[in-house]
Formats: C-alpha cells, structure tokens, sequence
C-alpha cells in the first residue's frame, strides 16, 4: 500500500476529529457497546491499523485470528456500490450475510480499544447523543451520518483498488489472499448522497474536510472535481 495513501487515511481522520469535535457525545471510556465483530472496513484501513503499537503483539494478532476462523458477517457491498445504486435510481444488491453476536478481539478486559489511535472510521463514527444501553441503540444527529457515509465513500476512493469486508478478515488476510471471492472490490467516489437540506452545512464541512494538509497538498487533491 502507498504511503501516500496511509497519509491521506491519516488525515481524513484528523480532520473528521476537528469537524466533530463541537458535538457533544455520551460516549466514555469503557463503554464498548458498538465494539462489534461486525465493523466493515477497507483494506487501506485495515493497513493502518496494522502500525497500531498494539497489533505487534502476537498474541493480539492471535485472538483476531481466532475470531476469523468463527462464522462472522461479511458485507456483501461496498459503500461506494451502494451510493452509485442510488444515484442511478437502482435498489443496490442484497446483503444477505447476517451480523452475529460478540465483541471486537480488539478490546481489552476493560472495555477499551487496544488500537484506537488506529481504530476505523466505522469506530471513529459511531458515537451517540445518549449512552446506547438506555435505548439499545446509538442516537445520532442526521447530518453526521450524512458526513461519516461521504467520508467512508472518500476512504473507498483512496483505497479504490482494494477491497471492503469485515475487519476480522481484512485483518486476517494480505497479498493475493486479500482478492478472494468474499471481499468485496473497491470502487471509485460516484458521488455523495446528501439531503437537499444538508447540502449547505455538507459543503462547509467538506471544505474543511478536503482542505486538510496531507505531505505538500491536501486531501482533497486525492479526489475527482465533483461540483
Ligand atoms: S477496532 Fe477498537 S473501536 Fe473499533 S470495534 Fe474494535 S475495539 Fe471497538
């Protein structure tokens, strides 16, 4: 993988730090009640996080391996497939895999991230307005899902000659093992899916986004001219 690219991933995740730091979230320490085993993510992720100081230790490696080898999800689209769906107007294919019970190998015995200076943009996006064991789930503002899903398509774009699946697999899994039949093919941006209404607040926070310093350029010199 480039380093330009593990650059580029870096600042993304910089700047999505700095466009969300004025939310106020209920998210703590120790709380790991998103830290599933069905966390999807791009093989440029999963590189990344290979530098985690963490994932040199063997023995990590060895429980991620373990929770590989258990039948797990696995995404059956990419971010990207699934906005060009819907741009042309089309249902995008069925993702019939389903999600499975039982926490993220990469949490340890206190319910914190071993990689989290590392961690994915899927982990990096789920944060809640409310503590999630009060209503079972994650309560978020509309629009930073409209954010983190561009952002997760952005990454797809960097990493468009890769491959999307489940963090235990992409973890798991390099060389030529990486573009077997169940990961799914990376594509590029085909656009970004944004409510009418959002569209002003989007563009501000994208500029902020894609003006990010990334070696002499900027993050958004990695992107087609999309307006
Ligand atoms: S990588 Fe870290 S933040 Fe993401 S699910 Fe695993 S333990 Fe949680």
């Amino acid at each position: 993988m480039c380093r330009e690219q593990c650059l580029a991933l870096a600042g993304l995740y910089a700047a999505h730090a700095r466009v969300t730091a004025g939310y106020r979230f209920a998210c703590r320490a120790g709380c790991a009640t998103c830290c599933s085993v069905n966390v999807v993510v791009t093989s440029l992720e999963a590189e990344y996080l290979r530098q985690a100081p963490a994932w040199q230790d063997p023995a990590l490696a060895a429980e991620v391996h373990r929770a590989a080898a258990q039948p797990h999800y696995t995404p059956a689209c990419s971010t990207n497939l699934v906005a060009a769906c819907c741009l042309a107007g089309r249902e995008p294919p069925p993702d019939p895999s389903p999600h499975r019970p039982g926490a993220c190998p990469l949490l340890d015995e206190r319910g914190l991230c071993r990689v989290y200076d590392h961690r994915p943009l899927a982990c990096r996006a789920m944060a809640s307005t409310r503590p999630c064991a009060e209503g079972g789930e994650a309560v978020m503002d509309p629009f930073l899902f409209t954010l983190n899903l561009a952002l997760c398509q952005v990454i797809e774009h960097l990493d468009r000659d890769g491959r999307t699946g489940n963090l235990l697999d992409m973890l798991t899994r390099s060389g030529p093992d990486l573009h077997s039949a169940s990961l799914v093919r990376n594509r590029p941006l085909p656009g970004f899916l944004v409510p009418p209404e959002e569209e002003q607040r989007f563009h501000a926070a994208m500029d902020t986004i894609l003006a990010w310093p990334v070696g002499r350029g900027r993050l958004g010199d990695f992107l087609p001219r999309l307006r």
